[in-house]
């Protein structure tokens, strides 16, 4: 365990792939600024890379106020060994309070390895995060200004909140997609602190012959407009509702994950817990139930229409318009309708 500090800042690692930072550090970068104002200490984040100082001014314009930057060639590609190495030198060293991921794939994989390494706590997939207070029951012992790490537990049907009141730094990865976008404000001011690095070729047993970089079928995150079938629709080629309904909007096609199973899509397109969070300005649920797991992917929709031929269906209870009746109806006259108008226009 490396020496309990609760004064030490919050982190956020600044997880970038060639020179271009992920969604996932942008979008902590607001909770992570809630959290260090809470606690009064300052925000920073840890960009690795091979000439990645643009990564680190950006994440200076979100809301950093120091980034550590450790550049070498041999950071240019990810690789598990020598990121954790690197991290867990820089934790070390400075003792942060609470470091963040995204539960990227180099943020799964990253994070565990780190925690590991100096002897930390981590809890995975992390939906939310807040501050607060902790008396141990043994020992009845205060411990205050704890990370508090909510996620959902149980197959989805509580939420844990999830406290380490032993081990430091405090460490979570948090879900992609979970926490909106901040706007960056490019006068912002920061310090970039240049950090020493020490690689060989022996800290990465891996050589990178060739990478294969597979693109998501879907953007479904960046959609204003999501229009998404669960199993409610049936079969595959009835699904074309969902894709013509989609198409008349320039939206993207999504499904719940019992629509996945029944094949009706591609795996990409899944919204929920285990798929995509997404926030549109609009979301149509079609044949969709509204299980929790399902919910806990589109909640945040800013609008949400929901076509149900069950009136108790509990997507109607998040539903700002509900439309009980048969899909197969609705969704055709929906179509026309919209064509119309579009061309009345
Ligand atoms: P159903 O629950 O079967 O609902 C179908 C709905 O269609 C019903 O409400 C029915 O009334 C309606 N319907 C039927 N016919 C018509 C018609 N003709 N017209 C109008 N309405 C009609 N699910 C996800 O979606 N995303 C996830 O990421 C996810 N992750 C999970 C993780 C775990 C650990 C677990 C345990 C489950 C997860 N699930 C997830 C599954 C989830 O629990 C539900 O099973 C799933 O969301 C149900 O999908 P559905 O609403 O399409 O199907």
């Amino acid at each position: 365990m490396i020496d309990v500090n609760r004064k030490g800042d919050v982190w956020v690692f600044g997880e970038q792939h060639d020179g271009q930072l992920e969604d996932t550090p942008i979008e902590l970068m607001s909770k992570a600024r809630h959290l260090a104002d809470t606690l009064g200490v300052k925000l920073a984040a840890a960009v690795l890379g091979d000439n990645v100082k643009n990564s680190a001014t950006r994440l200076i314009h979100y809301g950093a106020d120091k980034v550590y930057l450790a550049e070498h060639p041999l950071l240019a590609a990810y690789q598990t060994n020598s990121y954790a190495k690197i991290i867990s030198e820089l934790i070390r060293k400075h003792q942060p309070q609470i470091v963040l991921y995204g539960a990227t794939i180099a943020g799964r994989d990253l994070a565990p390895r780190i925690a590991s390494a100096i002897k930390a706590g981590l809890t995975a997939d992390c939906t939310d995060l807040q501050i607060g207070d902790y008396k141990s029951g043994q020992s009845s012992e205060l411990h205050r200004n704890l990370l508090y790490q909510i996620r959902p537990a149980f197959g989805g049907n509580i939420i844990a909140t999830i406290i380490n009141y032993d081990r430091w730094p405090q460490m979570a990865t948090v879900r992609e997609g979970v926490m909106p976008m901040p706007e960056p404000d490019p006068g912002r001011k920061g310090e970039i602190i240049e950090e020493k690095v020490q690689l060989s070729q022996e800290d990465l047993p891996l050589e990178i012959l060739a990478e294969h970089k597979r693109q998501k079928k879907v953007n479904l995150k960046a959609a204003r407009i999501v229009v998404a079938g669960g199993a409610g629709v049936a079969s595959k080629d009835n699904f074309k509702l969902i894709w013509d309904l989609a198409n008349c909007f320039g939206a993207a096609p999504a499904a719940t994950r019992a629509a996945v199973d029944l094949g009706f899509i591609d795996s990409d397109h899944q919204v929920g817990q285990t798929g995509t969070t997404v926030r549109p300005s609009l979301y149509i649920a079609v044949g969709i139930s509204g299980a929790i797991q399902h919910q806990a992917g589109m909640s945040e929709s800013q609008k949400i229409v929901a076509i149900n031929n069950d009136p108790d269906a509990p997507i109607f209870q998040i539903a700002h318009y509900k439309i009980v009746g048969d899909l197969n109806e609705i969704v055709p006259k929906m179509i026309k309708a919209i064509k119309t108008v579009a061309r009345d226009l």
